[in-house]
């Protein structure tokens, strides 16, 4: 028996984890977050209050308040069993980052707790092992970290200790970003400038606008050791070889369907522990794909959504082991299966709670919400290829345009009801005598219904739909920090809400009335966008020769969709409203370049270890197998009559085998001429465009060989196992 025999039957004889007693998920939401209410507890009136203002107002901490504010979360943190403490940031790694500092002080000899108010303020981490894409220079390694106090400090809990985690941007000496949450906050500030001015505009008496993000996070659960038993998986989180199982997806027999017992037992605490974590966590299901699920929490402030989303990605990854799974996050762990995204619901919300892209109740209500409306769409046209941009990455180069997920190329849905209105906005119907000299009232503005979308109405093969009352983006993956495609989608629509504020009131000014004005400026943001509007099926292969006819651009391969990054356009845009200079967007392009270098030489390093030490070993001892019978049978002269096809079997693995070896050269070969170009965007377009063809021919002849060596040889577990097994 081989070690894939014994871990199918370990599979089979293991115990169920012991399943957690829930409590009510009302009564323990919040339980690790230094809450308002928490706050109000710990803190003295007074300075609660200030403390209140500093994060409506996404200040940082002022000094003054920092040493009560660092003493009240001590006290807290420790009196909920917290024995560190650490900032907790976003690299541009992806994921998130800690360092823990103990509480403990030796003070006269003897110990004591401490955490001042310039520990909660700043840190000052080494920066220097961290991706900065050549911002930083050698000499000056030093990072800084400050609480960003619009995320609430919680505690992280793990089965061994407790962390107290303070949520912190991350900047280098000389004050550039070298994380994802500073670029995302002054992009909901221009955001909340932009779309504040347009309501005002409107009449819309609001102070404060901001956007929400809802996001669903899709994963595959496999057994953990079934999943150790492939190098593939455990050094780049997806399989590099594996044939096909005869039962895939076709039956859509998973999608929705009941949540096996061992994954629902996994669930439960991960909702638990999201709650305690005071992430709304809402919604779990079966997802398309065999072994596949999704979790998506309520909406919230986009900030804290995002924290949450990188928060809930860990606890999946920490729970699943608990659960003796591994959670995959990679966009495409399957070839020939759905990948994993991580759809982002994204809408705007002014302080009096209203949603400003959904429609109102009366025309000049409807006309602001065409004004948001189509503002997000002339973005999404104007600035498709940098959207795009904001998705690449190598795992979701393997999922976009395959297997039920958005393409490549950037559209957007928007059901029937409103392309008809957008429509009569562009051309008017002509009056009839009966109608109302009243355009509102006549292009049906008057009356766009509450519920936008049925659910027949609802295009799940559009990376950018609207679902009546907010925008899906659906091509962000799986493992991505959604925080940089966020980030780019506040500023393309500031922008253009900035845009069309301004030609309205430039009409305003020479004397048309307001809904006359914004009428004339939306025909023509209506006509200027149509292009990127598209209902059919963004799967179809006629759409994407339709799309390339109406100029949009389909990037397959990450090197050339980042170039979008640093289109003059691109370098003007985030130049104008302050979110990134040249130099900064130059560097993450380059982090992000590297990114794809460095995972695509860690995928054909192991492609090439699983073959020389497991396929090729694996296929030659089957191979001399049948050797020794055909030895055997000519022995004893019985190569005539009780021939079972060995010969054939034993050249058929030959020649697979000699194929393999000189592939392996091949790719080897390859790569080292491809490392040698000096520059990171040519190495990255070597390896999409030279290497990984190679691989993919290997994977072909190492599935064939799967195919024809004896099972009891085979040391790779099967897609069935790692799909079907739990
Ligand atoms: P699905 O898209 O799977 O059918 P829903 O559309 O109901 O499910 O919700 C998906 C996500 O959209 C949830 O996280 C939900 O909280 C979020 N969502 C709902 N309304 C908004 C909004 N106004 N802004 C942002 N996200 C929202
Ligand atoms: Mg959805």
């Amino acid at each position: 028996m081989n070690a894939r025999h014994r871990a199918i039957e370990w599979i089979n004889r293991r115990p169920n984890a012991i399943p957690i007693k829930r409590r009510p998920p009302a009564d323990v939401f919040g339980e690790n977050v230094f809450n308002r209410e928490m706050m109000k507890h710990y803190l003295e009136k007074e300075v609660f209050q200030s403390l209140q203002r500093t994060i409506e107002r996404r200040e940082f901490l002022d000094r003054s308040l920092a040493d009560p504010v660092a003493n009240a979360i001590k006290a807290w943190a420790l009196d909920h069993g917290a024995t560190h403490f650490t900032h907790w940031f976003q690299p541009l790694t992806g994921r998130a980052a800690e360092k823990h500092d103990s509480f403990l002080e030796i003070s006269d000899g003897e110990g004591i707790h401490k955490f001042s108010g310039t520990e909660l303020a700043q840190q000052e981490p080494d920066a220097s092992s961290f991706p900065s894409g050549g911002l930083r220079s050698t000499f000056e390694a030093r990072g800084y970290t400050a609480w960003d106090c619009s995320s609430p400090a919680f505690i992280f809990e793990t089965t061994y200790g407790k962390t107290l985690c303070i949520p912190t941007i991350f900047v280098s000496y000389l004050g550039e970003a070298l994380d994802y949450k500073i670029p995302l906050l002054k992009s909901v500030g221009i955001l909340e400038q932009a779309s504040v001015e347009l309501c005002k505009l409107f009449e819309e008496p609001v102070a404060r606008v901001f956007p929400t993000l809802g996001l669903e996070q899709e994963y595959f659960l496999v057994d953990r050791t079934l999943h150790d038993l492939r190098p593939d998986l455990v050094m780049t989180g997806r399989t590099l070889v594996g044939a096909a199982p005869p039962r895939g997806q076709q039956l859509d027999d998973h999608y929705f369907g009941s949540i096996p017992e061992r994954v629902f037992a996994f669930m439960n605490e991960l909702e638990e522990e999201s709650h305690r974590h005071g992430i709304p966590m809402k919604t779990r299901h079966n997802e398309v794909a065999p072994g596949q699920f999704e979790c998506a929490p309520a909406f919230e402030s986009i900030n804290v959504a995002l924290d949450h989303g990188l928060l809930v990605m860990d606890l999946i990854d920490r729970i699943a082991k608990k659960h003796h799974f591994v959670a995959l996050l990679h966009e495409k762990p399957f070839q020939g299966l759905n990948g994993s995204g991580k759809h982002n619901n994204w809408s705007l919300m002014t302080n009096t709670g209203k949603n400003l892209l959904a429609p109102g109740k009366d025309p000049q209500e409807n006309l602001m919400f065409l004004a948001f409306f189509v503002s997000v769409i002339s973005a999404v046209d104007d600035y498709s290829d940098l959207l795009r941009s904001s998705v690449a990455s190598p795992g979701n180069d393997l999922r976009l345009g395959g297997m039920e997920a958005p393409p490549a190329v950037m559209s957007v849905f928007i059901g029937r009801y409103l392309s008809k209105i957008l429509t009569d906005i562009e051309n008017p119907p002509r009056k009839r005598k009966h109608e109302p000299e009243d355009d509102l009232l006549r292009l049906g503005i008057n009356e766009i219904p509450e519920l936008l979308l049925d659910n027949t109405d609802r295009n799940r093969t559009s990376p950018f739909a609207f679902t009546g009352n907010k925008f899906e983006f659906r091509a962000v993956g799986a493992s991505a920090n959604s925080s940089n495609a966020m980030t780019i989608l506040n500023v393309i629509v500031a922008d253009k809400l900035f845009d069309m504020k301004e030609q309205i009131e430039a009409k305003i000014r020479r004397g048309r009335p307001l809904e006359n004005a914004a009428l004339d400026i939306l025909k023509e943001f209506v006509s200027a966008s149509k292009a990127i509007l598209f209902e059919g099926d963004g799967y179809s292969p006629e759409w994407l020769r339709s799309a390339k006819s109406r100029g949009l651009k389909e990037h397959r391969h990450t090197p050339y969709a980042l170039d979008a990054m640093l289109d003059k356009r691109s370098i003007e845009l985030f130049a104008r409203h302050q979110i990134f200079t040249e130099q900064e967007l130059k560097a993450r392009h380059e982090v992000l370049l590297r990114d794809y270098v460095g995972k695509r030489r860690i995928e054909a390093d192991v492609l090439v270890e699983i073959v020389q030490t497991l396929v090729l070993p694996a296929a030659l001892t089957y191979q001399g197998r049948l050797l020794d019978q055909l030895i055997s049978l000519q022995s004893l002269s019985l190569l005539k009559e009780a021939d079972g096809g060995q010969k054939e079997l034993a050249i058929r693995l030959g020649e697979i085998t000699k194929k393999l070896h000189k592939e392996v050269e091949e790719i080897e070969g390859t790569r080292r001429r491809v490392e040698k170009r000096g520059d990171s965007r040519e190495v990255a377009i070597g390896y999409a465009e030279q290497v990984m063809p190679l691989a993919e021919n290997i994977r072909l002849h190492v599935d064939e060989l799967e195919a024809l060596v004896a099972d009891e040889l085979w040391p790779l577990p099967k897609y069935r196992e790692l799909l079907f097994l739990r």
